[in-house]
């Protein structure tokens, strides 16, 4: 069987090889610092049940420690620990001020009702608030599988009763509705971080010619598994934006292929409401979604969950390039075989980040308490009508409505944020591959990135004394 955090530990192991860190550093860098574990009961349905989740906190180089929180019943410490491992290397890449940390609560979210999964997510949360293990300063989760901003504002709620004099309390956590302190285009940024990576690499001759692609985004077919959170957006934003043709979608319980291109929000649409893509009219049902993975397309996009491309499917798959959009989609074997038959593979630690970078905004935002370009907003307007006066006046021409249309808008919160994502992706993606391409001797992308994140973390602590 796979081991995620074997997995990780080794990617990290084979990284440390080509840096010049101390055993005993490296050693402090791999090294989860602690995994809490809790178990409570909550009365439900007149019995009392209990469940078992876990707090990992990787690294605290850097505080307050960041990541998400998983509702899956297939989770466990190990899993959880590898996770929180994977956030302090995001975190490092993308430059968001952060340790790692990870949560996991072992339930079937879809096996309660709504009321039940609430009072479930705020005892979890009471378990961990209470420990510093959710807080402004220390501990700040986000949505992962199975929670969405639904369970986040549960979460920042328990934590106001608790903690009701603290002024920055809506900063506990991340990934909230807009409308409880969240940020617009948290959301979508998981899956916008990864459209900004593929748009980069397509904008990288030298990583172009090693997967064998031209630099035409357009004319190359996509094939997602999981069409979560993450594999929406991802999807939704390379099809309407950049024209790649996406030619199936895999999910847990079947998927679906058309050669001629899914239209993502139909399918997305028919899976909501059926649960399943079984009579989808617009392509074919395909009962062993996995098959999908070793199909024919240009670009492979896991954005479901671990261990999915083993030793076991590596040799079959046919994809030139794979973005690891899921946390930890390829074991180490397989990576070995995707790595001898020349794939390229874009790693999880560079390609999700998107997640933790708007959530980053999001904290900023509730420390502040003041969205983003409110107070520059109307001077800027002032500004920019100011400057096409004084152009009219000089030129004796009236500007061409489109144009004024344009200039006088204003910049939106959500510009703001889009564009800050864009800037921390390119500059992940950059650093990742400047070490690729200077230093012949790393033999992939995902070494190049874990040697740019364990360096990074190492300075830290450097700089902490350690
Ligand atoms: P999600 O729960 O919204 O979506 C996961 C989807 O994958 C679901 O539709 C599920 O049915 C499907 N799925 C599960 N098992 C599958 C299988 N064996 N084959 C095909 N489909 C399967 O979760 P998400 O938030 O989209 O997260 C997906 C992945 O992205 C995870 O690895 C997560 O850790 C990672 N990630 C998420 C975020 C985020 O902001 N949500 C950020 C970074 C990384």
């Amino acid at each position: 069987m796979n081991n995620f955090l074997t997995d990780t530990t080794r990617y990290v192991n084979k990284a440390l090889k080509y840096s010049g860190l101390t055993d005993g550093l490296a050693n402090k860098i791999v090294t989860c610092n602690s995994t809490y574990t809790v178990r409570f009961g909550v009365r439900l349905r007149g019995e009392i049940f209990t469940f078992e989740g876990w707090r990992s906190v990787h690294s605290e180089h850097m505080e307050p420690t960041k990541g998400g929180i998983r509702f899956d019943l297939a989770t466990h410490a190990e899993e959880v620990e590898a996770l929180a491992a994977l956030m302090s290397y995001k975190c490092a890449i993308i430059n968001v001020p952060y340790g790692g940390s990870k949560g996991g609560l072992r339930i079937n979210p879809y096996e309660w009702d709504e009321k039940e999964l609430e009072k479930i997510t705020r005892r979890f949360a009471q378990e961990l608030i209470k420990r510093d293990l959710i807080s402004p300063s220390m501990n700040v989760p986000a949505p992962d599988i199975g929670t969405s901003s639904r369970e986040m504002a549960w979460i920042a709620d328990e934590y106001r009763k608790i903690h009701p004099s603290d002024i920055n309390g809506s900063a506990c956590v991340t990934g909230k509705p807009i409308s409880k302190n969240g940020l617009v285009g948290r959301e979508e940024a998981t899956g916008r971080g990864v459209q900004f990576i593929i748009r980069e690499f397509f904008r990288s001759p030298e990583l172009l010619k090693l997967a064998k692609f031209d630099n035409n985004l357009s004319s190359k077919t996509f094939i997602l598994q999981g069409l979560g959170n993450v594999g929406f957006h991802v999807s939704k934003f390379l099809t309407e934006d950049d024209k790649v043709k996406l030619i199936g979608i895999a999910e847990h319980n079947g998927g679906i292929y058309n050669e001629e291109g899914i239209n993502v929000e139909h399918a997305k649409k028919h899976f909501i409401r059926y649960k399943t893509f079984e009579n989808y009219k617009k392509a074919t049902f395909i009962k062993d979604s996995s098959l999908l993975l070793k199909r024919k397309c240009d670009i492979l996009i896991p954005a479901a969950r671990e261990n999915v491309i083993t030793e076991k499917n590596a040799g079959d798959v046919s994809a030139n390039l794979i973005v690891e959009a899921a946390n930890g989609p390829i074991s180490f074997k397989g990576n070995q075989i995707l790595n001898r038959r020349k794939i390229f593979v874009i790693p999880d630690i560079l390609a999700n980040g998107g997640g933790v970078a708007v959530s980053y905004f999001e904290w900023v935002k509730n420390l502040r308490h003041i969205r983003f370009g409110r107070l520059e907003k109307r001077r800027n307007q002032i500004q920019i009508n100011n400057l096409i006066e004084a152009i009219e006046t000089m030129t004796g021409k009236t500007m061409p409505k489109k144009f004024k249309d344009k200039f006088t808008d204003g910049i939106e919160e959500i510009d703001l944020v889009r564009s800050g994502l864009d800037d921390m992706m390119i500059d992940g993606f950059q650093n990742v591959k400047k070490e690729f391409l200077e230093n012949e001797k790393i033999p992939d992308f995902r070494t190049a990135a874990y040697k740019t994140a364990i360096e990074k973390i190492a300075l830290s602590y450097d700089y902490i004394g350690l």
